[in-house]
């Protein structure tokens, strides 16, 4: 029998991991911490923004995003054009990862780390070379030495999804220095904020003595505008100079920039918001641990259990009592921070399993 003839695609195309998601949550009833979203609603001085730019939907964004551009630098201190805004820190991942890794090339990065990753570095038709997480933490010394004359590009996500570990200043200098000039080092920082640690460096005023590091960070999580798709990204002019060229052209829609450069206006009021979640992540990871859960020290909006084979029946009976979680394999399960009252219900279910199962 004839086949249709098929479009074709790379070869390597084919094989490709897929990125899986977070199931979405079923019914409204479910408390959804699977997803590491910001539980609070947008500020009405950010709906407002969002409602101005309605009324032009027919109109073409800014294509260079010059008001948001405008307000990053200014907010970061540094120059215009070092800032790169894109389609989520993701589409920024992705154009980077294209432009600098391809067939052949390799791309250093911890395991586990952001599913995301692997994805993209297939995509771009390079190879993963993930290197085991020591401790739940990412082990930095071996990283380097992962680096070989194939690496392209080395991604460290700091804070770490899904372990919620950070990486301190002297080892992360340490590691910069190990790693050769000519190697991008991606430095994502989507939790940044979240961060209440001083020990754990500032992407932004690494990257300025670094012109191979990029810092990468997003309006998705802390600015609670993770439907918007909207991120930026932080590097020397020779690299956000490749990053603009390789960018699909009008990235950034026009309600996303709006919406970012109200949120960067009221700056204050969203990092009181953060805080109150940093206090409620100290709250449930103290209330899991005395229920006897090991939970890393995490800097992020979302704590860690290493449940093992446990995993899938962890979030299965917290599925089934209404809260969501994210299991990774036969590896651990995330659970983001929520409001005060859904982690009460989160502590409270994995208190009944504790007891149930004594882990
Ligand atoms: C959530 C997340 C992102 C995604 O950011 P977007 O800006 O929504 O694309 C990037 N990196 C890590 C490590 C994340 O957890």
């Amino acid at each position: 029998m004839q086949q249709d003839p098929a479009p074709r695609f790379r070869v390597d195309v084919a094989g490709l991991p897929r990125y899986v998601p977070g199931r979405a949550a079923p019914t409204e009833l479910v408390e959804k911490l699977s997803s590491n979203e910001n539980p609070h609603p947008p500020l009405p001085s950010v709906v407002d923004a969002l409602g101005r730019e309605l009324g032009r939907v027919n109109r073409y964004p800014d294509p260079r995003s010059g008001e948001l551009v405008a307000e990053l630098a200014t907010a970061l201190s540094v120059p215009d054009d070092h800032v790169v805004p894109g389609t989520g820190s993701l589409g920024l991942a992705r154009d980077l990862l294209a432009a600098a890794a391809g067939a052949g090339d390799e791309v250093v990065l911890a395991w586990r780390s952001f599913e995301a990753y692997p994805v993209l570095v297939w995509a771009a038709g390079a190879t993963p070379v993930p290197v085991p997480l020591r401790g739940e933490r990412h082990d930095l010394a071996a990283m380097a030495a992962a680096v070989t004359d194939r690496t392209r590009v080395v991604v460290v996500s700091n804070p770490n999804n899904p372990t919620g570990t950070a990486v301190r200043r002297a080892e992360l200098e340490r590691f910069l220095g190990r790693v050769p000039e000519d190697v991008l080092v991606v430095l994502d920082e989507a939790y940044r904020e979240f961060v209440d640690d001083a020990g754990v460096p500032d992407g932004v005023e690494l990257y300025r003595r670094r012109p191979n590091v990029v810092v990468l960070r997003t309006f998705s999580k802390a600015y609670g505008l993770a439907r918007l798709r909207v991120g930026y990204a932080v590097a020397h002019p020779a690299v956000a100079a490749v990053l603009r060229a390789c960018t699909m052209p009008f990235a950034v829609n026009g309600m996303a920039q709006a919406a970012a450069v109200a949120s960067l206006r009221a700056r204050s009021e969203l990092l009181e918001r953060v805080g109150s979640v940093v206090a409620e992540r100290g709250r449930v990871t103290d209330a899991l641990r005395s229920a006897g859960y090991t939970v890393p020290e995490s800097r992020a909006n979302f704590v860690w259990l290493r449940l093992g084979s446990g995993s899938r029946p962890f979030a299965d009976a917290c599925e089934a009592a209404g809260v969501m979680v994210r299991p990774f394999g036969e590896e651990g399960v995330r659970v983001t921070i929520g409001t005060p009252h859904e982690n009460d219900h989160l502590v409270k279910i994995a208190r009944d399993l504790a007891v149930r199962e004594r882990v």
